[in-house]
């Protein structure tokens, strides 16, 4: 008998599919919301899973419609569908909204319903901008400062949508607990053709899409082991209220490159070696719309300290390498990478 069912938001998407594979391991039922029931089969075929595995309705998080129904009978919901940047949000409350309207809607359905605990994806988005000086070690004392320029559309969209939550579940949410997962770059194994826009970084490299290293870098998690943080965060005592930043090493580009060129050889054909000057970047950010996007990373380190998530979670990250190649050779068998 399964030890209790679990709604997984946007079980369409990279983490969600993680997550949802690791709650079935760990000998729960599980449903699924997705945008489109058209989507239904594809999603489960991605997976590996069948229709008695992975119920899915229709929701979306701009509509109240479907929200109820899914939610109803479930023990535990992860709360992972949100927008990411994308070329089609053309203001920032293209993400705003669905982030902040969407986790409220779920919160409040969660709480009518009688679910015990939400676990909400947050970001580092929601810990690391608007910050002046050029490195920084970050913690779940962070919060993203909304009124910098510095804060972009999505870093935004997960602070509002990440407090919005967390203050309703403080003044309405009774006996519901609710506890956010802060992932850095999320990178892993692909499980189709569909997938995060945190990978992009690899496919291009790859890709020859690059035409230098820049000096930008991020904290790396594997996918694999931000669903173990989830699952972990979900079942263990007394997460009311918490906060987890996961992130494992911090990479530039450079550092990234220099592990797909070695361990991947041929297939690392296109990875670019000439690391970039400051100064070339920023002129070229003078007519580049993408690298004006970037400029705000330019040479900042962002340490984002994990002992937390290590502490409660048992969180034990992988090394970044392996989580690199393992991206890289899944983006090839995938036939995403140009031969
Ligand atoms: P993803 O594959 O693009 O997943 C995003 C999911 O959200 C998809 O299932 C998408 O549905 C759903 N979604 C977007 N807008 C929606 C809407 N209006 N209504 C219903 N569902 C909607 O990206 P991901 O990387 O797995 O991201 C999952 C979560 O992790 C997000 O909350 C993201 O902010 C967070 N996160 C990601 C990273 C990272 O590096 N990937 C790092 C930190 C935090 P469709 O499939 O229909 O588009």
């Amino acid at each position: 008998m399964a030890k209790g069912r679990v709604l997984v938001t946007g079980a369409s998407g990279y983490i969600a599919g993680y997550v949802v594979k690791a709650l079935l391991a760990d000998g729960w039922a599980v449903s699924g919301t997705i945008r489109s029931l058209a989507r239904a089969d594809a999603v489960r075929a991605s997976l590996g899973v069948s229709a008695a595995d992975l119920p899915l309705s229709a929701a979306d998080l701009t509509h109240d419609a479907g929200w109820a129904e899914a939610v109803a009978g479930c023990d535990f919901v992860q709360h992972i569908a949100s927008p990411l940047p994308s070329g089609t949000a053309r203001t920032d409350d293209d993400l705003i909204v669905p982030a902040r309207d969407g986790a409220l809607r779920v919160v409040a359905v969660a709480q009518a319903a009688g679910v015990r605990r939400v676990v909400m994806t947050s970001s580092v988005a929601a810990m690391y901008y608007g910050m002046t000086g050029a490195s920084r070690t970050y913690s779940e004392a962070d919060w993203s400062d909304l009124s910098s320029p510095a804060t972009n559309a999505y870093a935004k969209s997960k602070t509002i949508a990440e407090r919005a939550a967390r203050d309703w579940v403080a003044a309405h949410g009774g006996m519901m607990e609710y506890c956010t997962i802060n992932p850095a770059l999320v990178l892993g194994p692909v499980l189709g053709s569909d997938f995060s826009g945190s990978l992009a970084v690899v496919t291009r490299m790859l890709n020859g899409e690059l035409p230098g290293l820049p000096r930008i870098g991020f904290g790396i998690c594997d996918v694999r082991d931000i669903a173990a943080a989830h699952v972990a965060a979900m079942t263990l005592p007394g997460m009311a209220g918490e906060r987890f930043l996961c992130s494992g090493e911090y990479l530039w580009l450079a550092d990234v490159a220099a592990i797909l060129k070695s361990r991947l050889a041929d297939a690392a054909k296109r990875v670019p070696t000439m690391r970039l000057p400051d100064f070339l970047v920023r002129l070229s950010a003078l007519f580049d719309a993408e690298v004006r996007l970037v400029m705000p990373e330019l040479g900042r380190e962002r340490i984002g300290d994990a002992r937390h998530a290590r502490d409660r979670l048992g969180w034990n990250p992988r090394p970044a390498a392996e989580t690199i190649v393992d991206t890289a050779r899944s983006l090839i068998a995938a036939g995403l990478v140009k031969r």
